[in-house]
């Protein structure tokens, strides 16, 4: 996610972080850099000229030039000028009415309606102990029904059936009423999207909203589409009175442009993110954290909670200690802690919220079509004996190809996992000799 962009400005951050002095030039030289690599990310033109000179105007001011280590002050300032872009703090679901708590979704088709839907149901159930129920209005397709029926089920949550022969508020209003009967928290109603924005949909979702006056409105765009997002937002927003934006498939290769533009062009807070098909794909939206990552300064809080989620806090607790005493980490570690990720949804979804340069190291990693290699990795451990995993450098040659043909992989496909392996333990050694802090600066150990 974001690859580019962080990295690029990654690469900014550590040439600004090595300056003794800063000068008007220095920093101007900086900020050209930076404005490139916003435009090029597809952010919109005038969130960029928003950003740029609110981090020049504090840039040249004495809080950089005049502190004692001005890159890191830069640094400082670009991080909260873009948190600021992004909109501050998280701004949750407001459910705070007489239930049911009416969510409205509008979007695009394909934007990922239906399946965000299913994600903040499931959520809202699981986490908030919030009883909800899902209905759809799209009659024009009826898969589409079906779509919203398997994801709910998927989800363990309730489905309000609809027909195509149905009107849209017929539907809506009698799912209220059930909703409101049956004691539901909150009620999800899926619109129909189209491929473009047209002023039927436009009408049918303004009317759909002016009947059930919902708490909240939500406006679900792809963050792939880059501008195209930003002016989806802008046509919705016109039409509808907006209440929130959720980004879908962050977790693809987006360049980033939807996620620091969108808040600024509409004025409306981006609560979630959708990062993965799975129902479990979901993360509430942190500008900072957000600002963090696309920094290159890694999410250590998100992933904490993430950790939280799916990992048996017994063995996290353990793992941190032992990291934290500096003992080695060994190949028995090493694939206790894969298993425990792939419970996190993923590799790649851990390594966006690494700092860049643990997430360097991580991504040598044979990722892509994760769960094969992971489990090809966790093949070649397990052809080890327990001695020969917590001492991988007595490994001999006649041992790793006996391991290689034991885990039906190449001899090649050994050596890399062992060398990645050491490589690892490095930037652990370095991570429990310096802690989050020193890592998440960046400085070499
Ligand atoms: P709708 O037409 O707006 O209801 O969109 P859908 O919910 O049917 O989603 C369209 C496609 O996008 C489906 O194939 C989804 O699996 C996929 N999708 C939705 N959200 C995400 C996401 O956050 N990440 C990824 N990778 N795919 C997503």
């Amino acid at each position: 996610m974001l690859d580019n962009l962080t990295q690029r400005l990654a690469r900014v951050m550590k040439t600004l972080r090595g300056e003794a002095r800063l000068t008007e030039t220095n920093i101007a030289d900086a900020l050209r850099e930076v404005r490139l690599a916003l435009l090029e990310a597809d952010v919109a033109l005038p969130a960029v000229k928003a950003f740029i000179a609110a981090v020049k105007e504090k840039a040249v001011g004495e809080e950089v030039i005049g502190s004692l280590s001005p890159g890191q002050a830069l640094i400082g300032v670009v991080h909260r000028e873009l948190t600021a872009l992004m909109g501050e703090a998280h701004t949750g679901l407001n459910l705070a009415v007489q239930p049911p708590a009416v969510v409205l979704m509008a979007g695009l088709q394909g934007a990922g309606k239906t399946t965000t839907v299913g994600k903040l149901a499931k959520w809202l159930k699981e986490i908030q102990k919030k009883k909800a129920l899902v209905v759809s209005c799209d009659v024009y397709r009826p898969a589409a029904i079906e779509q919203l029926k398997t994801v709910a089920a998927q989800a363990g949550v309730d489905f309000f059936p609809s027909t195509v022969g149905e009107k849209p508020v017929d539907i809506a209003r009698n799912a209220v009423d059930w909703a409101r009967r049956h004691f539901y928290d909150v009620l999800f109603i899926d619109t129909a999207g189209r491929l473009s924005i047209d002023d039927a949909m436009m009408k049918e979702i303004a009317e759909l909203h002016a009947a059930l006056k919902p708490i909240e409105t939500l406006f679900v765009v792809d963050a792939m589409l880059g501008q195209d997002a930003i002016n989806t937002a802008k046509a919705f927003d016109q039409a509808l009175p907006l209440t929130g934006v959720i980004l879908t498939k962050l977790d693809g290769d987006a360049r980033g442009g939807a996620a620091l533009s969108v808040r600024y062009i509409t004025g409306k807070p981006i609560k979630f993110a959708g990062v993965g098909e799975k129902l479990g794909g979901i993360e509430a939206f942190h500008p900072e954290r957000m600002a963090s990552r696309i920094l290159g300064m890694g999410d250590v809080l998100s992933l904490i909670e993430e950790a939280r989620k799916g990992v048996d806090e017994q063995k996290a607790v353990e793992f941190a200690k032992k990291i934290k005493s500096g003992k080695s980490f060994d190949l028995n570690d090493f694939k206790e802690q894969i298993g425990q990720m792939r419970k996190m949804g993923g590799i790649s979804s851990m390594l966006d919220k690494l700092p860049a340069q643990f997430a360097q190291a991580a991504s040598q990693l044979p990722v892509g079509g994760e769960d094969k290699i992971v489990r090809r990795i966790e093949g070649i451990i397990n052809s080890m004996t327990p001695l020969e995993r917590s001492k991988p450098e007595l490994l001999k040659a006649s041992r790793k190809r006996r391991i290689a043909a034991g885990a039906g992989v190449q001899v090649q496909e050994v050596n890399r996992l062992l060398k990645q392996f050491e490589q690892m333990q490095k930037v652990i050694k370095q991570f429990s000799r310096g802690g989050i802090g020193k890592l998440m600066r960046g400085v070499k150990g």
